[in-house]
């Protein structure tokens, strides 16, 4: 870099082309577009350690936040975009500073929050990532602030190692993270001033439950940062926990809990409340379980929270289920299925009527499979009423009824009054009892199309539970159409997969043969947060009640029977098809494992 210490567009762009990441063209560009920005550009620091101008974060510009802006087509590639990211790894390489790509979820709280108060880590654009043998990790956006981390480490008497990073990551966990845990500390030094910390029943008592709950202002913040969080981090469930002495609050990502915020045991409390409130739930009921659903918005998405309450031994806990629509309604053709599945399903699901089954376990993506369907059939023409217990998401386009079975409206009271509706479609959220499965066999016959949902681990096993159900054999034969089995695997992330051979015990073990097999896995990397994986696909197994299958459908069927005969019919199981999805590269060999058992 210049003597003068600044980072001009124009050298970032020299470096840029340097690295390969744009062109002779982009590099001229940048050069000539940012002329025009230099004048705003940050000035600071020149060689004599002189101070900033300005104060807060607004008019502090980066180049590679405006570069990043450009939206550059990296070359050679067919649609990657130059991000803020690369622009400031390529700069970190150039200044002599290590890159640090943040990972909120791998943060120390308490480092985060206790060596730079906010206002000054806001203000410079800095944030302490770690800490180590007494040296402080301070990540910083501006590779020229020496004497900003100079004057820190002498007021704060610390040793301090500084990383690069971009702006977006320093600022994301300055204004979020930090946020959640500015909140949660002000609501306890709130209340603490006022009451012994251990005694929460008498601290209930002295404020009035009603106030602590609905309106402190820090915990309705610290609820609003915790749920803006979330759904930036694609979680799918948000878990709010007791423990002895502490709160601890956990996030699902892809199918994985990881551990998010520590909170003081008296906080937890009140942020349930606040929860509580919000999804309309009894606030004085904290012994009984509890359902609630919260609507709210997020980047212009409506976003759907079913929120569900438990008492344990340390108090109540909290489960948020996030619906997030791009997760939940997906097209048909992208959720995983191949082609031979993909159109025995679409030949299922244009029929006029009879009972298609989805089965899985809890998790494996049923919901996301029939609310998908559904939609792909909806149209002015058709009538669709769902039956659910509860709705898991409200969409405009079908008639759903949520089950209420503390008034006496379940599955099979409604189930008997729905034809009157004149249903086209019609989806049960699950067929758990005989009557329910009456119901949906009498739907059937007359004429509909009913989809719904068995908790059975393949698809054969779907007919032998109608049977154990006390369904007439029959019937089974008469109206199922087809079966489907599914289950979720963690796709491999692309940008650390490698390629391995798997080992004897590995090829015996998926009875594979002796020749031997090329599997991808992922090492971890910073687009993974280290775990190899990003995102998930689905496996299915689609079963088609056939001739010959119906043919078997009798009082003392043995399911491999089943089976066997759905096989000779090309049904190919959950366990080939992850197979087949590991041999392609889409997924591990213990993601096979674990999901086939
Ligand atoms: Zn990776």
């Amino acid at each position: 870099m210049s003597a003068t210490k600044k980072l001009t567009f124009e050298n970032c762009a020299h470096l840029l082309k340097k690295q390969g990441l744009i062109s002779a063209e982009q590099c001229t560009e940048i050069a000539a577009r940012g002329k025009a920005q230099e004048t705003r550009l940050y000035a600071l620091h020149q060689s004599g350690g002189s101070r900033r101008v300005q104060s807060g974060t607004a008019d502090i510009i980066f180049p590679a936040e405006v570069i990043a802006a450009f939206n550059f087509e990296l070359p050679g590639t067919s649609g990657k975009i130059l991000t803020e990211d690369m622009v400031t790894e390529a700069v970190s390489s150039a200044v002599g500073l290590p890159y640090l790509k943040i990972d909120p979820l791998k943060l120390d709280l308490d480092v985060v929050t206790s060596y730079i108060p906010r206002p000054f880590a806001l203000k410079n654009l800095i944030v302490a990532v770690a800490e180590s043998g007494g040296i402080i990790t301070v990540a910083v956006a501006d590779p020229f602030n020496d004497a900003i981390i100079n004057e820190l480490a002498s007021a704060r008497q610390l040793e301090i190692r500084r990383v690069l990073s971009s702006k977006s990551d320093i600022l994301k966990i300055l204004r979020e993270f930090y946020g959640f845990r500015a909140s949660v500390m002000a609501a306890e030094a709130e209340s603490s001033s006022t009451v012994d910390l251990g005694n929460l029943e008498q601290f209930f008592k002295m404020k009035g439950q009603q106030e602590i709950e609905g309106n402190d202002k820090h915990v309705v913040s610290a609820v609003d940062f915790l749920l803006h969080y979330a759904f930036e981090q694609h979680a799918s469930d948000i878990h709010i926990e007791p423990k002895r002495e502490k709160g601890l609050i956990r996030f699902r990502i892809d199918g994985v809990m990881h551990n998010i915020h520590v909170i003081p045991k008296l906080l937890h409390p009140p942020i349930v409340s606040r929860i509580k409130l919000l999804s309309r739930m009894d606030l004085a009921e904290k012994r009984r379980p509890q359902d609630g659903r919260i609507k709210t918005h997020f980047n212009n998405k409506d976003i759907e929270l079913r929120v569900s309450t438990v008492p344990v031994a340390f108090g109540e806990k909290v489960v948020i289920r996030i619906f997030d629509p791009d997760i939940l309604l997906q097209d048909l053709d992208s959720m995983g299925f191949y082609a031979r599945e993909m159109s025995l399903y679409n030949s299922f699901i244009r029929r006029p009527n009879g009972i298609i089954l989805v089965t899985g376990p809890t998790g494996s993506g049923k919901t996301t499979t029939l609310y998908s369907t559904l939609r792909s059939l909806s149209s002015p023409e058709v009538n669709i009423i769902t039956v659910e217990d509860p709705i898991e998401m409200v969409m405009e386009e079908f008639n759903q009824i949520g089950v209420q079975q503390n008034i006496g409206v379940g599955f099979d009271s409604i189930l008997r009054n729905i034809l009157r509706q004149d249903p086209d479609i019609i989806m049960i959220g699950e067929i758990r009892d005989k009557e329910t499965a009456e119901n949906a066999v009498q739907a059937a016959l007359t004429g509909h199309l009913v989809l719904s949902t068995l908790h059975t681990n393949d698809s054969a096993s779907a007919i032998v539970r109608l049977l154990d159900l006390g369904v007439q054999p029959f019937l089974i034969s008469a109206t199922v159409i087809g079966i489907i089995a599914q289950r979720l695997v963690r796709k491999i992330c692309p940008h650390c997969k490698q390629v391995r051979e798997l080992t004897g015990d590995e090829l015996d073990y998926l009875q594979l043969g002796k020749k031997s097999h090329v599997v991808w896995e992922g090492q971890g990397c910073k687009e993974c947060r280290g775990t190899g994986y990003k995102g998930r696909t689905g496996i299915f197994e689609v079963l088609d009640m056939n001739e010959r299958v119906k043919s078997l459908v009798t009082g003392h069927v043995e399911l491999a029977d089943l089976v066997s005969a759905a096989q000779e019919g090309g049904l190919i199981s959950l366990r080939q098809v992850a197979i087949r999805k590991m041999l392609e590269g889409a997924t591990t060999y213990e993601e096979v494992i674990s999901m086939t058992g």
